[in-house]
């Protein structure tokens, strides 16, 4: 059996690493997880993915106990700004698409719908995060019984015990960190603070022990590599290949800042929000008390010093006392995430930019990959085959659909969105795009594998974007529209009910506070 387990690295990755397998094994493993005190975390990654909902769940930690911990606040889509062009926004929500006759609703808006908004005439949320709402009430509730609440098209019992959407959340990933560490050491997680000097292998190139500074030898079953960009043990150690993405996703750098805002002046979002820029686009994420924000962009278009100055002009006067964090970023996926007795998790397995918030979903997703094919005494060698193609089906998938946001982003004023239209697509979007301009992305024609995405997302993303040419399905102009009409109607009334009902993510974090 596998029964001890070392965990390098302390950061996101680290610590929902090392707190999942206590989970999910409890005592029947040991679990040690090595941080240097020396080198940081990367400090960033505060925007998440609705997926994100069942790691809380599975560790059974309750939003009102971790989220006043950790600043955090609820995300109910990512909104597009001025990926069109200046003044134009768009969101990606986080509720699943309704269909009329078997058609989804946005083909009958493309033929036709109630106004110029696609997002708010065919989604609920797109209204909410217009009006800066919290999905609950103030007394915690997701929706009133019988108040007109109730998610369209669920029935009250089939919606028993779920969120009314499948929001995410946005949270201060060092104040996760530290959250995760009192669960995991609580739960019998050994925490050694040291730097690892080497990674030592035994006569078949397996992974022996890593050796800490001041503690020495470190012995495993199975090292989890989650040291970030460094890759230490994976990619460094054991020389797995790095498969970079840059050439479709040409993004290398960000700086970020940590900006205090006065709440009650600003609100908060229920979003998060990507700004197009002229070399790549700006994060906004509203946590309870500051916001975290940061200029992704492609070196080859900017200097870190431009990145910088435009991201403190974006900010305005708040920014001008706070620091900025220069990030290089490493992306794409090592060509094997799991090799011998070593898994990579987080950053150090693979990354494509921040575009959809896809990082922390990549390492839920790893983790729970690897409890579904962790290995025994025989390391069977189908586990780990299964765990490499499921970790990079995913990268590759979310890879080709943020191309997407670029090669559809109808934005050509400067060199950087020109180019964004010429450069080489992944294998196969091109097929893909050519497809969707006559029939929109369902199961069958997008991105042939598990990325977490559905096909719903990509319509999104091609109708909000707007350079790509989109047409309805001719069935539909043969097809009666009274019940696509009802349906844009009830969505309207809908919203307008709980924009009317609902407090604002303003309200309602401070209310719980209070209580
Ligand atoms: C610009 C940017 C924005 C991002 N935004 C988002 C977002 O909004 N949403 C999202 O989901 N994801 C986002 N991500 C990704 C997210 O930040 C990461 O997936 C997440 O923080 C996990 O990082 P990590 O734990 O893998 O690495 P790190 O945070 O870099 O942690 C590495 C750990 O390894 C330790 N370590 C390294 N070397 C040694 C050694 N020799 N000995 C001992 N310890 C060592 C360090 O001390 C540290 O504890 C973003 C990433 C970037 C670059």
């Amino acid at each position: 059996m596998i029964r001890k387990v070392v965990v390098v690295g302390g950061g996101t990755a680290g610590w929902m690493t090392a707190s999942y397998l206590k989970a999910a094994f409890g005592d029947r493993i040991s679990v040690t997880l090595v941080e240097s005190g020396k080198i940081g975390t990367i400090g960033v990654g505060e925007a998440t993915f609705s997926d994100i909902r069942h790691f809380f769940e599975f560790l059974d930690l309750k939003e009102e106990d971790w989220m006043p911990a950790c600043n955090a606040t609820y995300k109910l889509a990512v909104r597009f700004q001025d990926w069109r062009g200046p003044g134009h926004h768009f969101y990606h929500p986080f509720e699943q698409m309704q269909s009329v006759k078997g058609f989804p609703l946005t083909d009958w808006w493309l033929r036709g719908g109630p106004t110029d908004r696609f997002d708010s005439d065919c989604f609920v949320l797109a209204s909410l995060c217009d009006a800066g709402r919290s999905p609950r009430h103030l007394d915690g509730s997701l929706f009133k019984r019988g108040s007109g609440d109730e998610p369209l098209g669920l029935t009250m019992s089939e919606h028993q015990g779920k969120t009314q959407f499948p929001y995410a959340y946005h949270f201060e990933a060092a104040l996760l960190a530290k959250y995760l560490t009192g669960y995991a050491t609580d739960r019998g997680v050994r925490h050694v603070i040291d730097e690892i000097s080497d990674v030592r292998l035994d006569d078949r190139g397996w992974i022996d022990h890593v050796l800490a500074k001041e503690h020495g030898e470190l012995h495993a079953d199975l090292f989890v590599d989650c040291t970030g960009f460094r890759g230490l043990l994976l990619n460094k150690a054991l020389k797995v290949p790095f498969v970079s993405y840059q050439d479709t996703l040409p993004n290398d750098s960000a700086v970020a800042m940590q900006v205090p805002l006065d709440m009650k002046e600003f609100g908060i979002r229920p979003c998060t929000t990507a700004t197009a820029q002229g070399a790549g686009w700006i994060w906004t994420i509203p946590l309870f008390g500051r916001i975290g924000t940061g200029y992704v962009y492609a070196k080859d278009y900017c200097t870190p010093e431009e990145a910088e100055r435009t991201l403190r002009e974006f900010v305005g006067p708040a920014a001008a006392e706070v620091e900025a964090n220069h990030i290089r970023m490493r992306i794409g996926r090592s060509a094997q995430a799991w090799q011998h007795n070593c898994v990579a998790i987080g950053l150090s397995s693979g990354f494509v930019e921040p575009l959809e918030s896809t990082g922390i979903f990549f390492i839920h997703h790893a983790i729970e990959q690897l409890v579904r094919h962790f290995p025994d005494a025989d390391w069977h060698p189908r586990l780990r085959e299964q765990y490499n193609s499921a970790v990079a089906h995913v990268m590759d998938g979310v890879r080709e659909f943020l191309v997407l946001h670029y090669r559809g982003a109808a934005r050509h004023d400067t060199q950087y969105w020109k180019d964004t239209k010429t450069r080489e697509l992944p294998d196969g979007l091109a097929e893909r795009i050519e497809h969707w301009q006559v029939q929109l992305p369902d199961t069958e024609n997008v991105f042939p594998h598990y990325h977490g995405l559905a096909p719903y997302s990509y319509m999104c993303v091609l109708i909000g974007t707007g350079a790509i040419a989109l047409r309805p399905s001719p069935a539909l102009s043969l097809t009666d529209d009274t019940a696509a009409r009802k349906r844009f109607a009830e969505i309207r009334d809908k919203a307008r009910h709980l924009v009317s009902t609902l407090p604002s993510q303003y309200e309602y974090f401070t209310e719980i506070r209070r209580t």
